[in-house]
């Protein structure tokens, strides 16, 4: 599977991760100290996908891990891209416009004007970023000063408090809780509870992170539970930061709400999404966020002297393929309508093959993962072979190197104090071909035999 070549850049790979340990125990030596991370950054370690796109690649398990989809996106953005790369136009292949490329802004402007009911500037109410990552890290360099108070909703995507505390900000964390346990558990069933988010808010809450539909629950945020936190932001002048990755990614007719939308809250709303997702390329890594220019112009801040500009020819092709879809936004062939059929079905698959393997799977209602309790299956494996500290990390690490099956331990969602909510959890990715997912049904089977 792996040729010569990538075999010793898998071994370089894997020597480096190793290397990068013992660097930071070196570090600890007589004079070394000077050279270790920053204050600010003490206590970082390596985030999960780092760890376990190492895993990935050492046990080369079927990966239902880190999420991105295994089949080829639309060959029209493929195209767009082959076509930018061969294009008699010079410019194509230089620098572009440091907040968005001109084209790609102007198409984002048509489709969120139309999305949230209002005329938006293309020029100063949206920037275009190095992925969805970086939206998210101008946002908060942008708006958060040194003892701010940030809202997190646990389980949250890794980098939101790693990114929340370079800022120099306080995390402050809220879990949603499942309110039911047996039977058949949607994700709508995960909550936050109103007098625990009545009572995080505060004087000095500057902003709350928002992921809806979210990862790795699959929760899309009702209207109810969206103006609850818009009230709130009201109440206590808070800014909200709305990551809306998976905002096409919605099944059983549930609507994705927008909470800019909400009553008074373009004013205090920054929305963030990812070609990535829009698109199913997630190597692109461009993203954008959209708001009033008074917010979107503190991240141009953050924009300017760290990315400066994205690649023009990905700018370019994610524009292109903008345009094809903003022709047939309503026909059942855009792709923002036929994905989210095509993945309802793929949920449908994995919940059933997690169930009969004797796993509790948490139905997501958008986006491309599924939580689901391992426990049941505690007596089948000795995961007690594997030394992390968090259960779930050693059913994870146990399941890659033993069953060949790559999920990611939730706690990694989770905050130091709050881990154990994550424990009893594996987090699989269902946006792959389907006789992966039949391959994935096929090796749990086996560990009921
Ligand atoms: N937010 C969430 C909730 C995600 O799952 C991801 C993962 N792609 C991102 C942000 C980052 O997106 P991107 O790859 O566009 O940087
Ligand atoms: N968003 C993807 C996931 O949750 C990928 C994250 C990453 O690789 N950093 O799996």
């Amino acid at each position: 599977m792996y040729s010569k070549s990538n075999r010793s850049l898998l071994n370089l790979i894997l020597s480096a991760a190793k290397q990068q340990s013992i660097r930071q125990q070196s570090n600890c030596m007589a004079g070394m100290e000077k050279f270790g991370l920053p204050k600010r950054l003490q206590g970082s370690t390596p985030s999960v996908w780092n760890e376990y796109i190492a895993l990935a690649m050492q046990y080369k398990p079927l990966n239902l891990g880190q999420g991105f989809p295994d089949e080829a996106p639309p060959s029209y953005v493929m195209d767009a891209l082959a076509d930018i790369a061969k294009s008699e136009n010079p410019m194509m292949q230089q620098y572009t416009r440091g907040y968005g490329h001109l084209r790609l802004v102007q198409n984002l402007g048509k489709l969120y004007s139309k999305l949230v009911g209002r005329e938006i500037n293309p020029l100063s109410e949206i920037i275009i970023t190095s992925g969805a990552y970086e939206a998210l890290y101008s946002s908060i360099m942008g708006h958060v000063d040194v003892g701010d108070e940030v809202i997190i909703i646990e389980p949250f995507f890794d980098c939101y408090e790693p990114m929340v505390k370079m800022a120099g900000g306080i995390p402050r964390f809220i879990p949603l809780k499942p309110c039911k346990t047996e039977g058949s558990i949607s994700s709508a069933d995960w909550v936050l509870d109103d007098t625990e988010l009545e009572k995080i808010f505060n004087e000095k809450t500057k902003m709350i992170i928002l992921n809806t539909p979210h990862n790795p629950i699959g929760k899309v945020f009702n209207k109810q539970e969206l103006q609850k936190i818009a009230d709130l932001c009201h109440k206590w002048n808070v800014l909200c930061i709305s990551d809306e990755v998976y905002e096409w990614l919605v099944f059983d007719n549930i609507e994705h709400i927008r909470i800019c939308t909400l009553p008074g809250m373009w004013e205090r709303t920054i929305t963030i999404g990812s070609a990535g997702k829009t698109f199913s390329v997630t190597g692109w890594k461009i993203g954008w966020a959209y708001g009033p220019a008074n917010l979107i112009t503190n991240l141009q801040m953050i924009h300017q002297n760290s990315v400066y500009t994205c690649p023009t020819p990905i700018q370019e092709a994610v524009a292109c393929s903008f345009e094809v879809e903003l022709g047939r936004l309503d026909s059942p062939d855009c792709y923002f309508r036929s994905l989210p059929k095509e993945l309802k079905v793929k949920r449908d698959f994995m919940a059933k093959f997690l169930q009969d393997a004797g796993m509790k799977p948490t139905v997501p209602e958008g986006g491309y993962f599924m939580l689901a309790d391992w426990t049941n299956l505690e007596k089948q494996i000795n995961i007690n072979e594997e030394k992390d500290k968090y259960r779930d990390y050693k059913f994870t690490k146990w399941m890659t190197k033993n069953m060949g099956l790559q999920g990611i331990p939730p706690s990694a969602f989770y905050s130091e104090q709050n881990k154990n909510l994550g424990e009893n959890f594996v987090r699989y990715c269902f946006i792959k071909k389907q006789e992966n997912l039949e391959k994935a049904a096929e090796l749990l089977k086996k560990l009921n035999k």
